[in-house]
């Protein structure tokens, strides 16, 4: 009688683990099948991959059966056929900017800046014309698989709401600049400003609140230093446009007796909190300053090439390890928001300017609008990768277009034949923002009506 007791008791235990053990842990979601593109250390892929996401973050990345065995999700996005990639990082905007798309072109920077971009902002700018600029770009973005942006403009607090409603994750710093702007007149009331904006979003888990100077050349030195003092206090990143044309080298040379980069290492301005945009003159000795120092670099190749603004050194700064990472700028003088267009032409255009088709492969490209991407933004402990533990900043890609077939190297296909426009679904911190090209967050038809009305207004305000 007691053996049977025993027995009777070991088969019960036995069946009771086998159903604890066999249970499948629950998580929010889990994208399965296709090629999946971790860009993680080793550069994995792997076919019929799947990734499994527990509210913001990723939680296991695996073949698609190992996921299925461990895992069941509330909600699964098939993605077979199609290529799962880390979501794009856009080093370089100021996203407002996307209502002055096309307001003028074939012009150079002094030109077009003073000419028409400021004359248009100082008539145009409001904090509601600011909104309507923000989503035209975030819808814009999404659309093209971006799931960060780095941005620098005014009214930043709004496009940080609107950003932040999106559900787009943002760096993003208001600009402080040597002149009265549409919602800043003194530099005191823009460090006031920064200062409040960066500890109201300081927490958030999409807004990267930072600073952002707009340049050497229009922002003092002792400007400059109290930013620098500004961010140390405040632990925030710094936003800043540096070495973006020839004459601001002669200027900076000129006026302080170094080259943009040398001068903002000479004045203590650069550190491991810096994001650079263009950089497009530094010699080698600033290459090896803006290693030391650990400044991220946004490389714009389109905006740059059609300002004629010059060819940053990329090459030069890849092979010294630089923490470099792709952006559009400003939709003015671009004129979109689209990084696959960029990892094209920053392949395309280091191997003319070289001469050397080997500089700038696709993989280099992809990292440029990935990891490395996001070491330029200081957030690679976040994302850039599929990878656990990191957000789920995710973009489904549909592969089996007729202009990427047939397929022999994946980040080839990427990176020379993928459009912005075989971009499927998105996920940014876990929330699906996009679902079979369906914009969730944003309504499309109402952003390009106000946009449109924007479009009437600034063509008034321009003949006045
Ligand atoms: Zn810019």
């Amino acid at each position: 009688m007691e053996k049977l007791k025993i027995l009777l008791i070991t088969f019960f235990l036995l069946i009771f683990s086998q159903l604890i053990f066999s249970q499948k842990k629950p998580v929010d979601l889990i994208v399965s099948g296709g090629t999946l593109v971790t860009m993680n250390a080793q550069k994995r892929l792997i076919e019929n991959g799947a990734v499994a996401i527990e509210k913001s973050e990723i939680v296991a990345v695996g073949t698609a059966s190992e996921i299925a065995q461990k895992f069941a999700a509330k909600q699964t996005i098939d993605a077979q056929n199609k290529v799962v990639i880390p979501g794009l990082i856009n080093t370089h905007t100021h996203i407002p900017m996307s209502l002055f798309r096309g307001i003028s072109d074939d012009l150079d920077l002094q030109e077009w800046l003073t000419k028409y971009i400021f004359p248009a902002e100082a008539k145009n700018v409001t904090e509601d014309f600011v909104r309507v600029g923000t989503r035209l770009g975030l819808a814009e973005m999404i659309r093209g698989g971006t799931t960060t942006y780095c941005d620098m403009y005014y009214f930043e607090d709004a496009i940080a709401d609107e950003t932040a409603k999106a559900g787009v994750r943002g760096v993003l710093g208001e600009t402080i600049i040597d002149f009265p702007v549409p919602d800043n007149k003194t530099h005191e009331e823009a460090m006031r400003y920064s200062e409040r904006f960066v500890n109201k979003w300081k927490n958030h888990q999409l807004i990267v609140p930072a600073l952002a100077p707009h340049a050497p050349y229009t922002v003092s030195t002792e400007h400059l230093k109290q930013i620098r003092k500004l961010s140390d206090k405040l632990n925030a990143a710094v936003v800043i446009h540096v070495a973006e044309t020839q004459k601001e080298v002669s200027d900076i040379s000129k006026q302080y007796g170094s080259r943009p980069v040398a001068y903002l290492a000479k004045i203590g301005f650069l550190n491991n909190r810096t994001i650079a945009a263009h950089v497009v003159f530094s010699d080698d000795e600033e290459m090896d300053l803006l290693k030391k120092f650990g400044v991220g670099i946004a490389h714009n190749p389109q905006s740059n090439m059609k300002l004629a603004s010059g060819v940053a050194p990329i090459p030069q700064m890849l092979s010294k390890g630089l923490a470099v990472g792709l952006g559009t700028d400003g939709a003015a003088s671009n004129n979109d928001l689209n990084m696959w267009e960029e990892m094209d032409t920053a392949a395309k255009l280091h191997k003319v300017f070289s001469g050397d088709p080997k500089v700038v492969g696709a993989m280099q490209a992809f990292e440029m609008a990935t990891i490395r991407a996001a070491r330029a933004l200081h957030l690679e402990n976040l994302i850039g990768s599929i990878e656990t533990g990191k957000r789920a900043d995710i973009a489904v890609v549909d592969f089996d277009g007729l202009h990427q077939t047939p397929r022999f190297n994946v980040y080839s296909s990427l990176v020379y034949s993928t459009k912005a426009s075989d971009v499927r679904t998105v996920i940014i911190n876990g929330r699906v923002v996009m679902l079979n090209r369906r914009l969730l967050t944003l309504d499309e038809n109402d952003i390009k009506n106000t946009a449109n009305a924007y479009r009437r207004k600034i063509i008034t305000s321009l003949s006045q």
